[in-house]
């Protein structure tokens, strides 16, 4: 295909405002796949990324289309996650297009990931078209919005489109923009190859496929290529494109993306950003590429039962394939056994993890608290990186701590400005700005990451009713008067339960922990003491009394069937127990105690 006749774009938008819609209907208008293949949101192909209604790899679609001007165009769609945690891969996917459609629900107006991710777009310079959607709906106030993309984002808003992805009106000029209003990417074909890497996947019938952005050159199949950053050298298999059904192509020329395979075994080992050159003919710039996504939430993944221990690290190694962001390393806890420390991007990400361990691999897990990374500098001038409180050194090594910080930009109709001041306020939070758009603020907060990795969001949707939105990027660390508490259930530390806190904040939350564990263990036949401590000094205690006799003699009663359900019950109830000494403590124990409300 002729340079001039390709457009390579992507679709960004806040979550909801319809972006998987209008890519559906892009490729519906465009004939990319017949009725009986057009599922629903045909990009956003895991199950859990369906019923999440988000999308985490990046997801390429070629398009033809046969413009107004008679000439036939190839628009090469890649999608890009649409959540906080995954602003890493959206940045990686704009960098493979020359424009981008800005999609903005008419009767909600701009949010904060709307502002992350165009300005993300803005960043590499791209085209940008406003797209009004949902102008279906009563709510639609398309000139509110419009004023409102010029004095919140600073962009003209004049020639915005207004178009419903739902019901097709408008997709049409959609498409017409796409051809018209966005640059044809340039390169030159007679150049050495020079590909960008934008991101790589497992698949269970070609194995590892890299998604390629070609700048330079051309690559097809039997060429040896090489991985500029990786040094390492492979031959192609083959070339394809993907309608987003994977197609063989003869060969991929410049501004064109598309996908190789070439007997990589390991996603590890095609890194995102990367440059792709011809081993024999090897170009002479490395592409600027991308900072390398390091996770920021870390915590324990368990098996309840001892047994499921390989099992897990099976499913662990499995995931991992597809997910090069997902970290995992054995630990082994005095509480819970055999494990794993694990690494992620972000809270999302590691329920999505968790869940995808349990429902594909039907294992059954306990998850320990999240934790950031703390630098931990000590006496003797030396720095650890702390991944798990329960390795925190000894107090009389440590100098000092510092903790990751945020920046925060959080967008709320102003009725809930009161109560999302108290929420950041009450988690150390220094405010930056406070600008408004009509009657939503926008509020840019600095906050430490450790106050914002366990419950902050779920806290944020319920002070605002659902209608805050936010966004971050970690900016610094920065030192913070932090300790380790632990918790002690009958005189015996359990490991699994250990937090790093901030000191003036130890006090609460160790009364709260010990309060919630109060609630969450059942009673046993003895007294149960449950003690919050910093290092040996004890700052919080509860007591859960004894269990009396005869109310357990009540239960074990009756016919002898109902004993044997009863008897079932309490089986299957064991699974999510774990025993600690001589108590058990249920499974949800271990993140419910945390929780801060
Ligand atoms: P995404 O998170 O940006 O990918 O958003 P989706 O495409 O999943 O859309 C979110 C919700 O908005 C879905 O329930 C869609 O059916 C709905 N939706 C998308 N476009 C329109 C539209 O033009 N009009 C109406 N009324 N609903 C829409
Ligand atoms: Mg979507």
């Amino acid at each position: 295909t002729p340079l001039k006749n390709i457009r390579n774009f992507s679709i960004v938008a806040h979550i909801d405002h319809g972006k998987s819609t209008l890519a559906d209907r892009l490729i519906q208008f465009t004939g990319g796949l017949t009725v009986r293949e057009m599922k629903s949101q045909v990009l956003d192909s895991m199950e859990l990324e369906r019923e999440r209604g988000i999308t985490i790899k990046a997801q390429t679609v070629r398009l033809n289309y046969t413009a107004k001007d008679g000439e036939t165009y190839v628009l090469n769609l890649i999608d890009t996650p649409g959540h906080v945690d995954f602003t890493y891969e959206v940045s990686r996917s704009l960098s493979a297009c020359e424009g981008a459609l800005l999609v903005v629900d008419a009767s909600q107006g701009v949010e904060a990931q709307t502002l992350a991710n165009v300005y993300q777009a803005i960043d590499v310079d791209l085209e940008i078209v406003p797209v009004l959607n949902k102008v279906d709906l009563p709510a639609a106030d398309v000139d509110r919005v419009k004023a409102q993309i010029e004095d919140v984002i600073g962009i003209d808003s004049s020639e915005a489109l207004e178009i419903s992805a739902k019901t097709g009106v408008g997709v049409d000029e959609v498409l017409e923009a796409i051809v018209t209003r966005l640059p044809a990417p340039s390169g030159d074909a007679e150049a050495p190859l020079k590909a960008l890497l934008v991101d790589s996947w497992y698949d269970a019938y070609l194995g590892v496929v890299v998604l390629v952005r070609v700048i330079d050159g051309t690559m097809k199949k039997g060429m040896r290529i090489r991985m500029m950053g990786a040094e390492a050298v492979y031959t192609i298999d083959q070339v394809g494109v993907s309608t987003p059904k994977k197609t063989p192509v003869a060969e991929l020329g410049p501004g064109e993306i598309g996908y190789l395979t070439a007997s990589i075994k390991e996603v590890a080992d095609t890194s995102v950003g990367d440059t792709i050159t011809d081993d024999r003919r090897p170009t002479t710039e490395i592409l600027s590429g991308f900072k390398p996504s390091v996770p920021v939430v870390f915590c324990g993944i368990f098996p309840v039962d001892a047994n499921d221990f390989e099992d897990l690290r099976a499913a662990m190694g499995k995931l991992r394939l597809n997910d090069a962001s997902f970290e995992f390393e054995m630990e082994t806890s005095a509480a819970l056994g055999f494990g794993f420390r694990c690494g992620f991007l972000g809270l999302l990400h590691l329920e999505i993890i968790r869940e995808r361990l349990e429902r594909e691999f039907n294992l059954d897990l306990i998850t320990t608290a999240p934790s950031v990374v703390y630098n931990i500098h000590q006496t003797d001038g030396s720095m650890v990186e702390l991944h798990n409180p329960a390795d925190m050194p000894d107090p009389v090594r440590i100098d000092h701590i510092e903790e990751p910080w945020i920046k925060a930009t959080i967008m709320a109709p102003d009725e809930y400005l009161g109560g999302i001041l108290k929420l950041c306020e009450e988690r150390r939070g220094i405010q930056q700005n406070l600008t408004y758009a009509g009657t939503r603020a926008m509020l840019v907060y600095e906050l430490p990451l450790n106050e914002v990795v366990f419950d902050f969001y779920d806290r944020l949707k319920s002070v605002s009713q659902g209608y805050a939105s936010f966004d971050y990027q970690i900016t610094d660390y920065r030192p913070g008067n932090l300790v380790k508490m632990q918790v002690l259930v009958n005189d015996e530390p359990v490991d699994a339960l250990s937090i790093v806190v901030h000191s003036d904040k130890a006090q609460n939350r160790g009364r709260a922990m010990c309060e919630k564990l109060k609630d969450l263990i059942p009673r046993h036949m003895f007294k149960i003491p449950i003690q919050a401590a910093i290092g040996g000094r004890v700052i919080a205690r509860e007591t859960i009394s004894a269990m009396r006799k005869d109310v357990t003699a009540k239960c074990y009663g009756g016919d002898a069937s109902r004993k044997r359900k009863l008897l079932d019950k309490q089986k299957a109830g064991k699974k999510k127990m774990r025993q600690f000494g001589r108590v058990e403590i249920p499974q949800e124990a271990f993140i419910k105690a945390l929780k801060i409300d």
